[in-house]
């Protein structure tokens, strides 16, 4: 299964993305409003700059308290992100993921976000797939 199909299934390929100067306090309130684990971070809302994970929020309480909450997104974000394409294999998307440890990759196009794929979605997809081949398995051996 592609990436794009993934996309299309979710139904709606518009990414959320809050601005670099976003504070983590209202991102922190995007995330649990919309029951989001990440948002991304992007100055024009298309070419994206970053990913802010609730992990990175969580870290940066534990680690300096609650003062992190009126710092700016792109303090505590990862910059150095790692992306897909539309036609990439859901299933190395999947591996990319788990050898990451992290649960959302990003989709790109030229250069700008065209969505997000978490790997809720992916595992969804995948089990999905895997039950339509067992269907047809058996249709075979069963003839019919
Ligand atoms: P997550 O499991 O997605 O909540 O994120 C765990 C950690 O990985 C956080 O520090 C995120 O900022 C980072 N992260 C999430 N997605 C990506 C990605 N696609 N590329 C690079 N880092 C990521």
């Amino acid at each position: 299964m592609l990436v794009s199909q993934i996309l299309k299934s979710k139904g709606s390929e518009g990414v959320l993305t809050v601005t670099p100067e976003t504070l983590v306090s209202e991102a922190a309130k995007i995330l649990a409003e919309k029951g989001i684990g990440t948002v991304m971070v992007s100055v024009d809302g298309e070419v994206p700059a970053g990913i802010l994970s609730e992990r990175d929020i969580v870290r940066e309480l534990a680690r300096s308290g609650s003062g992190c909450l009126k710092d700016s997104v792109e303090t505590y974000m990862t910059s150095n992100l790692v992306t897909c394409g539309r036609n990439d294999d859901a299933v190395e998307v999947l591996e990319k993921m788990t050898q990451g440890r992290f649960r959302h990759m990003p989709v790109l196009e030229d250069g700008k976000l065209v969505g997000l794929v978490s790997l809720g979605d992916a595992v969804k997809a995948r089990l999905s797939e895997l039950a339509m081949e067992k269907d047809a398995l058996q249709g075979m051996i069963m003839g019919h």
